[in-house]
């Protein structure tokens, strides 16, 4: 059963293209917001544009400069190794961008409210923890909560993908009729690269997102 309107959080990579081809099946109306922070690849939302157009959906994109100011991640600007462990904090990942998360959902809570969406729908996810450790269930749901005391809401921040293995997110793309579309489309890559095509979509094949994609996929296959 359809139920009303959600928004989207769309970076252009597997996970939150599957959540939009889910909020397609159950979303009477669905709208992305995408966030350009000066991230290193833009291509991830050239596809969240090129993918939005396919299925008709609006997308914006909101500009979060305040992140390039901070400067403090290999996935942004043109130094640092996305392998490597953060200037920071140790514990964390060089890819690691701090408060991100906080930052979109924030933005994604006040485009809901002047949209009208009682949803808001992110692909974080906690299984495969990538060491975001705002991609937590923990935090979305303190930060819904903060969200909606601060603004008199009651928006729901949904993660469909919060306990799902990469394998498990293919398989909710294929039931929901978006698995192609995740495959061809979709962009994880941290090196940028789209030139060269594999089973499981675009990538260098190589960096830890690729090879995750690319386990994932594998697994996917093994119980299909
Ligand atoms: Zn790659």
């Amino acid at each position: 059963m359809k139920n009303k309107t959600a928004v989207v959080v769309l970076s252009g990579g597997q996970d939150s293209v599957t959540c939009l081809g889910l909020a397609l099946k159950e979303y009477d109306k669905v709208y992305c917001i995408s966030f350009d922070y000066g991230q290193k690849h833009s291509i991830e939302l050239t596809q969240a544009q090129l993918i939005c157009d396919m299925v008709k959906v609006p997308l914006v994109i909101m500009t979060i400069p305040a992140l390039a100011q901070l400067g403090d991640s290999a996935l942004i600007g043109t130094d640092g190794d996305v392998t490597e462990a953060h200037p920071f904090n140790k514990d964390l990942p060089a890819s690691f961008v701090p408060n991100r998360n906080a930052l979109f959902l924030t933005t994604a809570h006040a485009y809901a409210q002047q949209v009208g969406a009682g949803t808001i729908i992110t692909g974080v996810c906690e299984t495969d923890y990538s060491g975001y450790p705002d991609c937590r269930e923990i935090f979305i749901e303190h930060l819904q909560a903060t969200l909606n005391i601060g603004y008199l809401t009651n928006i729901n921040i949904r993660t469909p993908l919060m306990h799902l293995t990469k394998a498990q997110t293919f398989a909710l793309a294929d039931e929901v009729g978006f698995l192609d579309t995740v495959i061809d489309h979709s962009h994880t890559c941290y090196n940028g690269k789209r030139d060269v095509k594999w089973m499981w979509g675009r990538g260098c094949g190589k960096c830890p997102a690729c090879e995750l994609r690319a386990k994932g996929w594998l697994e996917f296959l093994e119980n299909k």
